[in-house]
């Protein structure tokens, strides 16, 4: 991979951003700790070192930010305190704003999702709207409908409802619902 110019300006963004890296010593803590990193294309330890060269494009096209669950095992794992965690959604939040093709898709979908049911939910998170956000979103649950391969989600749905483990009540209103408004109409 070719060295970007990137260098200066993604370091002192991340720092700006409270997301310094320039402690790492590439211990590798952070990825030898990862429950997800089987699924990667860069282990955790690669992204901060890419980001420590600047390799921007690298890291805003990766699979890797996109399939961290943001578990924080990474961040509590640093000796050096640094906040992988947060890297990894600053970058995705970069990547989004770039209008960036993103190799996951589906997880900026739930993303999105879950970020409007909370809107729409003054606060709380409605799960059958979510996941009907979710399955509408860039027409996947028709694809679905066509394929027949409906059934099955329709069966894990009822099975969770009967273990009361799905909701179908709308969430109660929240006391601070207008400061989450707010929070949520910057985003
Ligand atoms: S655990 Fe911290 S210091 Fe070690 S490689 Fe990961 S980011 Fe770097
Ligand atoms: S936050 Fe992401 S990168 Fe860190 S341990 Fe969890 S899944 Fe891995």
């Amino acid at each position: 991979m070719p060295p970007s110019d990137f260098t200066e300006d993604l370091a002192a963004a991340l720092a700006t951003a409270g997301l310094a890296v320039d402690a790492c010593y590439q211990c590798r803590k952070c990825s030898n700790g990862c429950p997800l990193v089987f699924a990667m294309d860069l282990p955790p330890d690669q992204v901060i070192r890419l980001a420590l060269a600047g390799r921007e494009a690298d890291l805003l096209g990766c699979r890797t930010i996109w399939v961290c669950s943001s578990c924080e095992t990474c961040t509590t794992r640093c000796p050096n305190g640094i906040d992988i965690a947060g890297v990894m959604d600053w970058l995705k939040e970069q990547a989004v704003a770039r209008g960036l093709a993103v190799p996951e898709p589906e997880v900026r979908d739930f993303h999105r999702a879950f970020l409007s049911a909370v809107k729409w939910g003054g606060g709380r998170l409605s799960e059958p709207l979510v996941m009907a956000l979710y399955a509408l979103k860039g027409g996947r649950w028709l694809k679905k409908l066509r394929r027949s391969a409906a059934a099955g989600e329709v069966a894990t749905a009822l099975e969770l409802l009967r273990r009361r483990r799905l909701r179908l009540a709308p969430p109660k209103r929240l006391t601070g619902a207008g400061e989450v408004a707010a929070i949520l109409r910057r985003w």
